[in-house]
């Protein structure tokens, strides 16, 4: 496996391989340990239901603590993950986590876990889904997979089989950073998405350009017609909110509702969400 070679090559002092090489392959070699060094967690952000203020889920983020770097950003170790075959195991430990914290949560939402593309190329993958499924005890319909288009380009016909069996078992699946990308009508059109995470990078933008909110609006339509509701992410200001909801998107995520956090600070979120926004119903 790539993974092996790569770990069994690492050298620090190389001549010739440049700093950044470098770190790579040491991050690489450093990540193999991680989960058994308890250096891995995962935060919590809330999602939340446009339509009705409540808490629709909490999709788990996963955090590096790394005992000499400190903090190392998903952005950028997922990326040296995938390229080592380490997501294969890093993404498994990742749910079976998310699930049986989800278990213990007091509240009955739903936990989104992100799949790699790696992952979901595996042959398996459904079998191990079903098995964490049986192991942690969560029933189906809390759990919801987060996947991008990336996952899905490659061999559509064996992508449309998956869904159909991680959908058959009940857990609903989300298409992630939607309008970056591959994002294609005919992709959104032939799969059962039963959710479309508009990227933050136009939410962001929302505000000093039209096309951007124009983007925007086009995704929630297409969200409207195909009948797939339409979360997004990246909510940091009351005013983006504002955006949202003059536009009638379904949901969002963002650091508005709250950050990422450690599950035990899930009810003092709830209380923070119903504080800025009370319930209405
Ligand atoms: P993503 O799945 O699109 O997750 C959303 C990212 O946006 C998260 O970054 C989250 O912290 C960040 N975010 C949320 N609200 C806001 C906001 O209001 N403003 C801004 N600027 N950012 C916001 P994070 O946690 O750094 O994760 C980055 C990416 O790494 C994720 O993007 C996902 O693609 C990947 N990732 C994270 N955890 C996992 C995992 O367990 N498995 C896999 N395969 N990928 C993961
Ligand atoms: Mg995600
Ligand atoms: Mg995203
Ligand atoms: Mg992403």
């Amino acid at each position: 496996r790539a993974k092996a070679t790569l770990g069994e090559s690492v050298c620090f002092f190389e001549p010739g391989m440049d700093e950044s090489a470098r770190q790579r392959r040491q991050l690489a070699a450093d990540l193999r340990h991680a989960v058994e060094r308890g250096e891995l967690r995962l935060l919590y952000q809330p999602q939340r239901s446009l339509r009705t203020g409540t808490l629709a889920g909490y999709e788990a983020l996963l955090r590096w603590q790394h005992p000499v770097r400190g903090a190392v950003s998903p952005a950028d170790f997922i990326p040296i993950a995938e390229e080592t075959g380490e997501i294969i195991a890093l993404g498994e430990w990742v749910l079976r986590q998310a699930c049986i914290e989800a278990r213990g949560w007091p509240g009955e939402e739903k936990v989104a876990v992100n799949l790699s593309p790696v992952q979901f190329l595996q042959p398996d993958l459904v079998e191990m889904v079903r098995a964490v499924l049986l192991e942690t005890g969560l029933p189906a319909r809390r759990l919801e997979l987060e996947i991008t288009e990336t996952a899905i380009i490659s061999d559509k016909l064996r992508a449309l089989h998956c869904l159909r069996q991680i959908k058959g078992m009940g857990i609903s699946v989300a298409i992630d950073d939607f309008g970056t990308g591959y994002s294609s009508l005919d992709t959104l059109q032939s799969f059962p998405f039963d959710k479309i995470k508009i990227d933050k990078s136009f939410l962001m933008r929302s505000e000093g350009s039209a096309q951007a909110r124009a983007i925007i609006r086009a995704v929630l339509a297409l969200g409207k017609s195909l009948d797939i509701p339409v979360l997004a992410e990246g909510v940091e200001t009351e005013s983006q909110l504002r955006v949202l909801e003059a536009e009638g998107c379904d949901e969002a995520q963002g650091y508005y509702f709250g950050r990422p956090a450690e599950a035990p600070s899930l009810e003092v979120t709830e209380t923070r969400l119903q504080k800025i926004h009370p319930v209405s119903l």
